[in-house]
């Protein structure tokens, strides 16, 4: 799979969306900012990387724009029930 965003060296968080409840939303791990994923604008996080197991989103990998760290989305799969 190619990578369109060059990952430089740094934390990697994995974040299981079974565990957090409420809407999605999670504080970065790292510096503690809000990710919510309804936030498009851009400005807290982007998108580095989707994962798709079939027709199903398994994973996301973001990168928190306030401190670099990458945040890796899991737990997709079991949301969907
Ligand atoms: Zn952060």
């Amino acid at each position: 799979m190619m990578k369109k965003t060059a990952i430089k060296k740094g934390a990697v968080y994995t974040i299981d969306l079974t565990k957090i409840d409420g809407d999605g939303a999670f504080p970065c791990p790292k510096c503690g900012v809000t990710i919510s994923p309804d936030d498009e604008s851009d400005e807290i996080y982007e998108i580095l990387d989707t994962v798709v197991a079939g027709t199903t989103l398994a994973e996301l990998v973001l990168q928190c724009k306030r401190c670099r760290s990458i945040i890796r989305l899991v737990g997709f799969l079991q949301l969907e029930v």
